[in-house]
């Protein structure tokens, strides 16, 4: 094990470098450097260009302790990582056959030959430890230079995350510095400025408190986060006063937060509904399918989410939903009663036990006095009904995105009163 007190990264591709892709693998990697009281003194992107990236190597290893580059480990010329860091460690670059026939059985599994480009990715410094990668081609590798260590690791967030947390963690010590804990308090249906209101007051105790606990917010459409972080010698202890503070924050948001784990709220919705053993469906007008598209994100919501109906037109909600036209004609397709009908439309038709409706303005266009932009009536249809009105603030996709949330929200709540079956 190696103690490391900074790091810097790394981030290689020259797609990096335009307007269309940003580098988010470094955030991975400093929130568990952070952890374990690791500073960062420095990232940096750079392009597919070896003597570039050998530069940016070699200026990073002169000043941290620990260098992750992350990228360009892939089979094609353009990936340029291997190459650049052997040349700054003044070591060769040998084709390993267990990597190899790993990488050739990974092809033999899909039932696809291996192409020959592919074997630069079992080409591997000499005397670099071999992180093995559970989801790709292409290994991780780790070296130990001078006390300093390189560590190379994929471009792929899933297969980066995955061969830091087996293979470069282990092998790192805490610093001795306090490393950094953080918990994330989610909220929803208030205005980051009603939740600062309430947290501000509460948060600020905390800077003067030991541990010290740090408060963040963070706004996008439909959620509040706070995140809370501390630096703590002992990581036990640091949870702990995190998780106390969490939960005052929780008390004192309540009903509004809805999370004090970092779980996304068509978890906590899930398992609502899993612990109930009940099945929802929903009917989707302004939101078009986005509702349906968060429920299914959860693994297992097979078991609780039955389906959903996209009735955009107002034909549709007559026809694929039961929502009578006159009810349409006389309310408007944004209205209350036709939220209702076909919460309980979508509800009956498939047979669910919570139906939900959702209708509203997205905007730019459509907008009037009695119903501007950012109108949308969400219906939930159970045991126990609630219907609500919004105005939602922002552009056409913030305003779906509010939806979406507050209609998680609201079978949520709604759950609270549902009589049990
Ligand atoms: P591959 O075998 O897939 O080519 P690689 O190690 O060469 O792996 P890259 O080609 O650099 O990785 O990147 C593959 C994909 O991983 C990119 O298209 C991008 O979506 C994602 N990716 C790469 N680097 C980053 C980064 N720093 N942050 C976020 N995503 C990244
Ligand atoms: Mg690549």
């Amino acid at each position: 094990m190696a103690r490391v007190r900074t790091a810097e990264i790394v981030a290689v591709g020259s797609e990096l470098l335009t307007p269309f892709r940003l580098d988010t693998n470094s955030l991975v990697i400093t929130e568990r450097l952070n952890e374990l009281g690791v500073a960062l003194t420095g990232k940096s992107v750079v392009g597919d260009d070896r003597s570039r990236l050998a530069t940016r190597l070699r200026e990073a290893l002169a000043r941290a302790d620990l260098v992750v580059a992350t990228g360009g480990l892939g089979p094609t010329a353009d990936d340029v990582t291997r190459d650049a860091a052997a040349e700054v460690v003044g070591r060769e670059l040998v084709e390993d056959p267990a990597v190899l026939s790993t990488i050739r059985e990974r092809f033999a599994r899909r039932g696809v030959r291996m192409p020959e480009i592919n074997r630069r990715q079992a080409q591997v410094i000499a005397g670099a430890a071999l992180l093995p990668n559970p989801y790709g081609t292409a290994p991780g590798q780790l070296l130990e230079i001078e006390g300093r260590l390189l560590v190379l690791l994929p471009g792929p967030t899933r297969e980066m995350q995955a061969i830091f947390d087996e293979s470069v963690r282990p092998r790192l010590e805490r610093s001795g510095a306090p490393g950094v804990e953080r918990r994330v308090v989610k909220v929803t249906g208030r205005s980051e400025s009603q939740v600062e209101e309430i947290a501000h007051p509460i948060y600020a105790r905390w800077l003067d408190a030991e541990p010290v606990i740090e408060t963040t917010i963070l706004a996008s459409p439909g959620v509040i986060e706070l995140h809370l972080s501390t630096l703590a010698e002992d990581a036990a202890l640091g949870r702990e006063a995190l998780e106390r503070a969490a939960r005052e924050l929780e008390a004192a948001l309540a009903p509004a937060a809805f999370s004090i784990d970092g779980r996304p709220l068509e978890r906590v919705v899930g398992k609502l509904l899993h612990d109930r053993g009940w099945t929802i469906a929903v009917a989707e007008s302004c939101t078009a399918g986005l509702l349906l598209a968060r429920l299914t994100e959860v693994p297992g919501s097979s078991a609780w989410v039955l389906g959903g109906v996209v009735a955009y037109a107002d034909d549709v909600k007559t026809r694929h939903l039961g929502v009578p036209a006159s009810l349409i004609a006389s309310e408007g397709a944004v209205s209350a009663a036709v939220a209702e009908a076909m919460a309980d439309g979508v509800r009956e038709r498939f047979g669910a036990d919570v139906g939900v409706g959702v209708t509203g303005i997205a905007g730019p266009g459509g907008g009037s006095d009695a119903k501007p932009v950012g109108t949308v009536w969400i219906a939930v249809s159970a045991a126990n009904r609630a219907r609500q009105r919004y105005l939602f603030p922002g552009d056409r996709q913030a305003v779906r995105q509010h939806a979406v949330a507050a209609a998680l929200d609201l079978v949520r709540r709604q759950s609270g009163v549902w009589v049990p079956t």
